[in-house]
């Protein structure tokens, strides 16, 4: 077990993540002096609590997909466990090497699904980000909270409109051929768009929207990209939502869903708006929420226990419906890739929710992409951050997708389509799309 060698995608050495897994494995007390490093800041109690729950057995440490790409025991869930261990006891200073083998983990808690002991490594990562977040130096900082990251995520991606308005420009450019502009317009983050647009063709979706009303009102969460790349998946949601039945209403004051702030160090800017969030769907009278993505729905979940609202992701939501509820549905002959977010399969632990939206579409062939329980990279802001990790990950996905040759790839998530669809020339959508080209049949 090689605990000395530097992440690849960065040159610093990593001496002192092997210091600090020893440290936790041998006696802190003994361990030699820190002195020459900066102080350390004070123990941060729930961090050591949720490390302390480790008992150091590896069982996820295979499982974990940025160990399997670098072999680093720093880069897999026990050994950056020892690092938040080390920093919280305040016997392990950051440097920029322990900040990275942190900060490249790509929060999909592949690690704490299977761990025996119920380690809650989703809440522990995120804290230790925060806990980077108040270090002084930006070399010690997570990577998101670099002032171009912040712009970037404040001022664009975060905003829907603009966001929708960026995606039309960067769109007309590549329709017009201009792809030098396009890339200069779209800088850092240009190899992380999709070289099509996601979602079917609209002629496979349209004729499906009705005025429903008689069931209920459903509040619609279209997250930061549903003006822009996943319009047509919003597209889609009104008008399954209304073809069975219901009104959609789609608050203006919503807001993003506070994801990437939470995962990238920055907790109290994912709680104002997730306040934000409920106070905009309360004021529209609504308390039950359908989002569209899963790592949405996953951030979102805390709005079920400390505001009441029902949320739910529209897969989630649809499979929740009575079959009596679902209109009698003709054949649809398409072979279907399934891709299984992170978000769904850890987070949710749905795994098999897209499998089991889409088998009451007579017809469908579904079909398994290699490795789905493995992270395809994208991990929110993780595929602008770390690039060649998200890349890496990425390969062996479209590898598999080739051999399937399916006639549409779906993802439960934005992130994870835009990220698949950025690598290869696929038509990327989400399940609830396959659904409406499925009503607009029975619809004639
Ligand atoms: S969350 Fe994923 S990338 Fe991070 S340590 Fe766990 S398995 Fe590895
Ligand atoms: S996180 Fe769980 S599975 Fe991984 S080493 Fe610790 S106790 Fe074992």
């Amino acid at each position: 077990m090689d605990l000395t060698t530097p992440r690849a995608e960065f040159s610093q050495p990593a001496a002192r993540t092997a210091l600090t897994i020893a440290t936790h494995h041998c006696n802190l007390p003994n361990m030699p002096s820190q002195a020459s490093h900066p102080a350390p800041l004070p123990l941060d109690e729930a961090i050591r609590a949720d490390a302390l729950d480790c008992v150091m057995c590896g069982i996820c440490v295979p499982h974990c997909p940025t160990f399997a790409l670098s072999q680093n025991e720093a880069d897999g869930p026990r050994g950056r466990i020892s690092l938040l261990l080390g920093i919280s006891d305040g016997a392990l200073p950051v440097d920029e090497s322990v900040r990275d083998h942190l900060d490249a983990c790509l929060t999909c808690r592949a690690c704490e699904s299977v761990c025996p002991s119920g380690v809650a490594y989703g809440r522990l990562i995120d804290a230790g980000r925060a806990r980077l977040a108040r270090e002084d130096g930006a070399a010690q900082r997570p990577r998101a909270l670099a002032r171009h990251w912040r712009w970037l995520r404040d001022l664009l991606l975060t905003r829907r409109h603009r966001l929708g308005i960026a995606w039309g420009v960067y769109r007309a450019t590549r329709l017009l051929g201009a792809d030098r502009l396009a890339r200069r317009l779209t800088g850092v983050i240009g190899h992380s768009l999709p070289r099509r647009p996601l979602g079917l063709p609209r002629s496979q979706t349209t004729g499906a929207s009705g005025s429903g009303s008689q069931r209920g009102k459903i509040g619609l969460f279209v997250g930061c990209t549903g003006e822009a790349m996943n319009a047509p998946a919003a597209r889609a949601t009104r008008e399954v939502l209304a073809a069975m039945g219901y009104q959609v209403i789609t608050p203006s004051a919503q807001t993003c869903c506070g994801a990437m702030h939470a995962h990238g160090g920055d907790p109290e800017g994912a709680r104002v708006r997730r306040e934000r969030n409920a106070a905009a769907f309360r004021e529209a009278g609504l308390d039950e929420v359908v989002v569209i993505g899963t790592a949405c729905r996953s951030e979102l979940a805390e709005l079920e226990t400390a505001q009441g609202l029902r949320v739910r992701e529209i897969t989630e939501w649809l499979l929740e419906r009575e079959p009596a509820e679902w209109p009698s549905i003709p054949a649809l002959d398409w072979r279907v890739a399934i891709h299984t977010p992170c978000s769904q399969r850890n987070h949710l632990g749905q795994s098999d929710a897209t499998r089991q939206l889409l088998e009451r579409i007579p017809g469908l062939e579904l079909l398994d992409i290699a490795d789905n329980q493995r992270c395809c990279g994208a991990a929110g802001m993780q595929v602008m951050l770390y690039p060649q990790q998200a890349g890496r990950l990425r390969a062996p996905k479209l590898q598999s997708i080739e051999s399937l040759q399916p006639d549409v790839v779906v993802s439960a998530n934005v992130g994870c389509a835009t990220h698949l669809a950025a690598g290869a020339e696929l038509t990327m959508a989400q399940p609830v799309e396959v659904v409406a080209a499925a009503l607009t049949r029975w619809r004639g």
